[in-house]
């Protein structure tokens, strides 16, 4: 037998147990063994028919007395009825629709029986129990595992397949380096496949599950460490102080939250000392992530370090580029806007200032990386909604400067326990908190046929002079989708509303245009603005309080929550309105979570309950493998540990060709094939 070996090899599997292995992913042998028990049932106490009255299964061991059918012929259903006795009282065993085994039971022969023992008038039954000859060689007694269900495959063949296969732990190499399998106290993985599969003793299980939990996620990590291998692990990096920072946060207009200086606190801490920041900054939209980023900037240039901010329009480069020039002018600080649409001279004179070091703070697009722009003194990158770059962008600006921080920000909160494993070479700080007096966005969720109250709403807010958004799923209507389009929701806006200027936005237009558009609302020329998706980033216009959201079954809900966080931006109380026709259980549960919670962590955190982290990682979308054997919540310690342990791993070894770690390279091919391109 070999692990490569296919399940169809092992006895008594045909085309049809094949079939429904495979398509819960076991394909191979290997696969089997790593498919591992949900649960156990505790079957190692015997105990009396009287004292087994509880409220689950108990063993019991008991001989039979008699057996016989039901005398009652009315009924359709007769079950067989065993009379079994334990020595002390008589309890009646049933079975329905199970006339064969009437015939199985032996009379004066002890059995054990595991089920759930009841009582009624002192009269004891059980119904359905398992059951087995006391001491043969089918015993159901002991720790039993219970395996994910899979259809045509019935539990004890499970087991038996397990029994089968268990030959091959003696032939399982050990793969993770001998310092990580002592520092971390992992059990050979032969110990820990025995005491899963066949589990003895809850301690021995616990390490031993600890050790199978650890080489999943260590495996993951190193290999997403190791396909990245994009130098940001080196160690060294710009180091300077951060009174500036720390000056600067003083003299604001409002106290900073908690979150906001624990965040500072990391970053300051990274910067502050010469090893190189690598860190993700997460936030919800609104909680404060840029004083954070301009606090870091600040400090870096006054130490005679650039840095660079890169956002991912050209319309947020202005925003901060306003914010920046508000927050920084008395410090003397010259700060640049490098974006695609400049003029040629313009942008000339600045590409040189930022090469010999004219320029202390560069807010940019994605212009900015391009091979021409070199910086004098780089020590601080910073990627301001980070979800919306790839993994290549973030390298070719990072590479700008070997020695620079990093610091990438993002408005898509994810659990940290998912953002470890996405993001896995970088440290991570969170804002959960938003800045007091911000007030959560008030959420309704309407039908369809009730949507005009949500219109209504709207049009008393614009008469006070406040703006709106209309979002729909479609930029144009199609016959195959029953949703609402932008393109024919703007004329029906336009038709009803004609005393305001109303505007259409959408991603097939050209980008121009929709910064123009863009820029048009945030100074309060348009009134409402009817969009796709393609507002959800990073916008900040405080006098927006109204969102509608049309066929808002169509969204996710992460991007539910980016769009409803462009509105709640000011003082005003805001109003979010989720239209939809109920379109199932899944797309009713996300819009109640939406009425329920504001935080997008805790929204994030249902968004993977209700998806899984299959889905969240499917191979397609992110070129992950999937994660099988993992609870992914129940075991961030473990993540942690396993992060830690790759981190160091990868620091000393970068290509994994030290013969130590061949087998950790074997591993990673194994998991993520040869050819991955991973692009977050
Ligand atoms: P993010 O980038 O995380 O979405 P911003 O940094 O743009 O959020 O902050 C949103 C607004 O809140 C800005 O106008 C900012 O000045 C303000 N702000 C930031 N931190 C605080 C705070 N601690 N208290 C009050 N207002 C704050
Ligand atoms: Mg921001």
């Amino acid at each position: 037998m070999k692990l490569s070996d296919g399940i169809e090899t092992l006895k008594g599997i045909g085309t049809k147990k094949k079939e429904a292995l495979n398509s819960n992913g076991i394909i191979t042998v290997q696969d089997l063994i790593y498919l591992l028990p949900v649960s156990y049932e505790d079957r190692r106490s015997v105990y009396d028919i009287r004292s087994g009255v509880q409220d689950k299964p108990v063993l019991i061991e008991a001989h039979v007395k008699a057996v016989r059918g039901t005398y009652n012929i009315k009924r359709k259903r007769t079950p067989v009825v065993i009379i079994i006795n334990d020595g002390k009282d008589d309890c009646e065993v049933l079975f329905f629709n199970s006339g064969y085994l009437k015939k199985l039971f032996k009379v004066g022969v002890k059995y054990s029986f595991f089920g759930k023992v009841t009582e009624q008038n002192g009269k004891f039954k059980i119904l359905h129990p398992k059951f087995a000859v006391l001491n043969s060689k089918e015993d159901i007694r002991g720790i039993i595992p219970v395996y994910p269900s899979i259809k045509g495959i019935s539990q004890p063949e499970l087991r038996r397949l397990q029994k089968e296969i268990s030959v091959i732990y003696d032939d399982m190499a050990e793969w993770i380096p001998e310092n990580i399998v002592k520092e971390y106290r992992l059990s050979s993985i032969r110990y820990a496949l025995e005491n899963i599969h066949f589990a003895k003793d809850a301690k021995k299980t616990l390490a031993a599950k600890f050790r199978i939990v650890f080489e999943e996620f260590f495996a993951l990590e190193i290999g997403l460490m190791y396909i990245r291998n994009n130098n940001l692990l080196s160690s060294k990096g710009a180091s300077f102080s951060c009174d500036k920072g720390d000056e600067y946060a003083k003299n604001l207009p409002f106290k900073l939250t908690d979150d906001q200086l624990k965040a500072w606190a990391d970053i300051k801490a990274d910067i502050s000392s010469d090893y190189r920041m690598n860190r993700l900054l997460q936030g919800d939209v609104g909680s404060g992530k840029t004083v954070i980023a301009q606090m870091a900037m600040l400090s870096a240039a006054s130490c005679g370090w650039q840095s660079v901010i890169m956002a991912p329009t050209e319309l947020l480069a202005r925003q901060h580029l306003k914010n920046f020039a508000a927050g920084l002018n008395k410090y003397g600080i010259k700060v640049g806007l490098l974006v695609s649409a400049m003029k040629k001279s313009e942008k000339d004179k600045l590409i040189s200032e930022i090469e010999n070091g004219k320029v202390d703070i560069v807010i940019a697009t994605h212009a900015v990386l391009q091979d021409n722009i070199k910086f004098n003194r780089l020590g601080l990158v910073i990627t301001d909604e980070q979800h919306r770059f790839g993994v290549e962008q973030r390298k070719i600006l990072s590479s700008k400067a070997e020695e620079a921080n990093i610091l990438v920000m993002t408005a898509t909160p994810i659990p940290r326990t998912l953002a470890v494993i996405v993001y896995g070479d970088l440290d991570i700080s969170q804002i959960k908190s938003l800045p007091k007096g911000r007030k959560p966005v008030h959420t309704t969720a309407l039908n369809r046929d009730a949507r005009n109250e949500a219109y209504d709403f709207m049009h008393e807010e614009i008469r006070k002079g406040r703006q709106a958004y209309i979002v729909a799923p479609l930029i144009e209507d199609s016959d195959s989708i029953d949703a609402i389009s932008a393109t024919s929701l703007y004329e029906e806006v336009r038709a009803k509303f004609r005393d305001f200027k109303v505007a259409l936005l959408h991603g097939a237009m050209k980008q121009d245009y929709k910064d123009e558009v863009m820029k048009s609302f945030s100074n309060g020329e348009i009134d409402i603005l009817v969009s796709t998706v393609v507002i959800e980033v990073g916008i900040d216009v405080s006098n927006a309080t109204v969102m509608i959201i049309e066929s808002a079954e169509r969204f996710g809900l992460a991007q539910l929550h980016q769009l409803r966080g462009r509105v709640g931006r000011g003082i005003d109380a805001s109003h979010c309105f989720l239209i939809s026709d109920s379109g199932g259980d899944v797309s009713t549960s996300r819009i109640e979570i939406m009425c329920k919670s504001n935080d997008g962590f805790e929204i994030a955190e249902k968004d993977l309950d209700l998806r899984g982290p299959g889905e969240i990682f499917g191979h397609r979308q992110h070129g992950l493998p999937e994660i099988h054997s993992i609870s992914l919540l129940k075991n961030i310690d473990v993540l942690e540990q396993a992060t830690k342990a790759a981190k160091t791993t990868i620091k000393s070894d970068k290509s994994l060709s030290a013969n130590e770690n061949k087998g950790i390279l074997e591993k990673v091919s194994d998991m993520f094939g040869n050819e991955v391109s991973i692009d977050l």
